[in-house]
């Protein structure tokens, strides 16, 4: 079955397409952290019979100022990758963007929200040997440099996601970034702290018009919907649940477009107000479907 991929969207000027790298599938209980399974069991009833759902790997391709950027790279595809994802998902972010007419070496500028494994795998692939190399020879990898530095000492608590097969080989091709970082003056690449330390999101800003690449600012959209649902793979909960209440209003103020990760595919929306406190979720329509 053909993966989808490829559905547009803009922020003002600024073209996307969302570039899937399949599904992958992860424990339901680690997601919703200490929200009771009788609550988080009701908006997503879809589990395999070992208790994982699936996550959308949602990329994104978008050209800014004549530069080709990549926004996260997904679980990836080399050896051990997808161990932990169903056997039924592919990684398909290189064959999504070579159906948009994107070769690896076509991309100048590749940024990680962060680097856990399922949101850096392809920045490396095996090259002959057996060797890793970088994915996309010609890019430079936008990082958080904090994220970074705790990426590469890991911990007890997180040397099961920092995996040195995703980082060692785009070591001569970083650019380490302290705060806010533009990447073009359209495309900002701006500190979210809770997911981890050093997790960041990517602004677009065009003319009035502004949108957001949330990382892990949450998994599910209940999450996003719900402040006290902080995932239970966030490093700081009550920093992530601060950062996504301010993100939230934001977004909800300035009508502004979400681009999720993890949601169903294509998992872009906009986050509606539906009475004091709460607010709801609502898909974006592409403004056309790509190959
Ligand atoms: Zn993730």
């Amino acid at each position: 079955m053909a993966i989808p991929s490829g559905a547009r969207f803009r922020v003002g000027g600024v073209h996307f397409a969302v570039v899937n790298d399949g599904t992958y599938w992860y424990d339901a209980g680690a997601i919703f952290g200490v929200v009771p399974r009788v609550m988080w069991e009701r908006v997503q009833p879809e589990l395999d019979d070992r208790y994982r759902m699936p996550l959308g790997l949602n990329c994104i391709l978008l050209r800014s100022r004549g530069q080709t950027v990549l926004i996260e790279t997904g679980v990836g595809g080399k050896k051990g990758d997808r161990d932990n994802a169903s056997p039924a998902s592919e990684g398909t972010l290189l064959t999504s963007l070579a159906a948009l007419g994107v070769a690896p070496a076509d991309v100048d500028v590749v940024v990680n929200s962060h680097l856990h494994a399922d949101h850096c795998g392809w920045n490396t692939s095996e090259a002959a040997g057996g060797l890793l190399a970088p994915t996309f020879p010609n890019a430079r990898y936008v990082i958080n440099a904090q994220e970074w530095e705790d990426a590469t000492h890991p911990n007890e608590r997180t040397r099961a996601t920092y995996l040195e097969r995703n980082l060692g080989a785009i070591a001569d091709h970083l650019e380490l970034v302290t705060g806010e970082r533009p990447i073009t003056d359209e495309i900002v690449f701006v500190p979210a702290r809770g997911h981890t330390e050093g997790h960041s999101t990517v602004v677009i800003r065009s003319g009035r018009e502004w949108g957001v690449y949330l990382g892990d600012l949450a998994q599910h959209r209940a999450q996003l919907e719900r402040t006290a649902w902080v995932s239970g793979l966030d490093i700081l909960p009550l920093v992530s649940m601060e950062t996504k209440k301010r993100l939230m209003e934001e977004c909800i103020e300035a009508q502004a477009l979400m681009i999720f990760c993890h949601g169903p595919y294509p998992g872009v929306g906009r986050m509606a107000r539906t009475g004091e406190g709460f607010r709801r979720w609502v898909d974006e329509p592409p403004l056309g479907e790509g190959a």
